[in-house]
């Protein structure tokens, strides 16, 4: 098994709930079977949600995909983790990814150098944990806007930031958000 996993360079988690690719390596083999790609900056869009396997077993998986302008790759794995879709857990799991998403700014295929940008994109529940923002039912459970969950039926309401009272939140008021306690917004 182990010769079989080294093949395939899966690594084991740290806590051993889970396994893991790296993401620069995989990046290559994806960029390696579109060959040849036109353009050297890539969009890399990571994701990730939690389900459960029957009533007990917890599961979260990582993934990710390559965009260009005019292509995109099939959705790949990167983690797939025996754990619930939690932040402690998924801090946790996405440690790696984490990092390889900070450090990894390009990556080099048949001596073309291509230059990575990375979006997230996950559904509110998954969002708002890797935000450290509250649960989506919540009173602020958006991660765009500081509307209070009982106004939300007013659609007049903008995000332009030159309204009066703006209602985005930066991502410095998401990050005082997550160190708090108490989930709520100041205004
Ligand atoms: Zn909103």
């Amino acid at each position: 098994m182990k010769e079989i996993n080294n093949g395939f360079e899966v690594q084991q988690l740290e806590n051993g709930k889970g396994v893991q690719k790296r993401l620069e390596k995989k990046l290559q083999r994806v960029i390696e079977s579109a060959w040849p790609v036109e353009t050297d900056q890539l969009i890399v869009k990571i994701t990730g949600d939690g389900t459960m396997m029957g009533s007990r077993l917890h599961i979260t998986n990582f993934g990710f995909c390559v965009i260009t302008d005019k292509w995109s790759s099939e959705d790949m794995i990167l983690a797939i983790t025996q754990m619930p879709e939690k932040y402690d857990c998924i801090k946790e799991a996405m440690k790696d990814v984490v990092h390889d998403t900070l450090h990894l700014k390009s990556v080099t295929v048949r001596g073309k150098v291509f230059s990575l940008k990375y979006v997230i994109c996950a559904d509110l529940k998954f969002t708002n944990i890797i935000l450290g923002l509250g649960a989506c039912n919540s009173d602020y459970c958006c991660a765009w806007c500081k509307t209070k969950k009982c106004d939300f039926y007013d659609v007049y309401k903008t995000l332009d930031e030159n309204e009066e009272k703006a209602l985005a939140c930066t991502t410095e008021e998401i990050e005082t958000l997550s160190k708090k306690k108490s989930k709520k917004y100041e205004n």
